[in-house]
């Protein structure tokens, strides 16, 4: 499972820049791609990565602002237009319906697979035996959320050493003792999976926000996250201006890692003001707070470990 950031800027697009998506690459899992955002320019972004738009799977959109939603129509078409038949199901704030609907009709698209759209409320999206979303209602100037997701733990392997100790043969039993479950053998014997398989593998969690000030509903979506994706619009001496807007700093996001006891956070949203050399400066504000932290940059990818 990785993290691939396509655009990193708060607001407006910089050259070193693009403005907010990010992708969840579920390789392993399974053979799909979920994005999250899709700020003004996200196609063109894909173009430079090895993204493959058609294996978008599933988009979560955090609010209405344009710096993460005025890419979406062309993203939409261009599925559409690489022939994709496979559906795709987009989850946002009220509104994200009547904007994709609109755009579409008045700009006279169509789209040649099935679209389905579900306005978000607080609280568990679905559970689909692999992996839980789940989501939070966040402090912005806008309805905005952030979405938990969590992978269900998995079945750990089959002890090879331990069935052949037993005597038990090879078959196409091996698959439902593989899930723990009960067979009954040629020769009578019953056997249960569970008493083969090794740890189970942990499953991995994720905590991805939308714009925001502090708020107490953080500690709840963040809580013991492998990965913490929050922006950090603005640096720590700024902390009155970023919240009035709504927006978070480098120093309040390290706060709610550190005390969400997440394992990754991953600053990203930057102001447009800010060059490389600043950036430095604000990956060390939350250091100080929080060590285990990076600062994103377009295209940086990141294993979810
Ligand atoms: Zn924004
Ligand atoms: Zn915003």
């Amino acid at each position: 499972m990785e993290l691939k950031f396509l655009g990193t800027s708060a607001g407006i697009p910089t050259k070193e820049r693009n403005v907010t998506s990010l992708i969840l690459d579920l390789q392993g899992t399974r053979n799909a791609l979920w994005m999250f955002d899709c700020g003004e320019g996200t196609q063109h972004q894909i173009l430079h990565s090895p993204i493959k738009i058609p294996k978008l799977e599933k988009i979560f959109i955090t609010h209405l602002h344009g710096d993460h939603i005025f890419g979406l129509p062309g993203l939409l078409c261009s599925r559409s237009m690489g022939g994709s038949t496979d559906p795709l199901t987009l989850y946002g704030p009220t509104g994200i319906c009547q904007f994709v609907e609109t755009t579409l009709q008045l700009s006279r698209s169509f789209l040649t697979y099935p679209l389905e759209i579900i306005e978000v409320q607080p609280g568990q999206l679905f559970d689909d035996g692999e992996f839980k979303v789940t989501a939070y209602a966040l402090n912005h100037r806008v309805e905005c959320y952030g979405y938990r997701i969590e992978e269900h733990d998995k079945p750990g392997a089959l002890d090879a050493q331990k069935l052949n100790q037993d005597g038990i043969p090879r078959g196409p039993w091996m698959q439902t003792l593989k899930q723990g479950g009960t067979v009954t053998l040629e020769d009578g014997r019953t056997i249960c999976g569970q008493d083969y398989l090794g740890t189970p593998i942990r499953g991995k969690s994720l905590a991805i926000f939308g714009d925001t000030e502090p708020t107490p509903e953080a500690l709840k979506l963040a809580a013991n996250v492998d990965v913490m994706v929050h922006e950090t619009t603005l640096e720590d001496a700024f902390a009155a201006k970023a919240n009035e807007r709504g927006h978070s700093t480098t120093k309040q996001a390290a706060t709610l890692a550190r005390d969400a006891k997440v394992k990754h956070f991953i600053a990203t949203h930057i102001s447009g003001r800010y060059d490389i050399e600043d950036c430095s400066r604000l990956l060390a504000e939350c250091r100080e707070i929080f060590p285990n932290t990076d600062l994103a940059e377009d295209f940086a990818v990141f294993k979810v470990k």
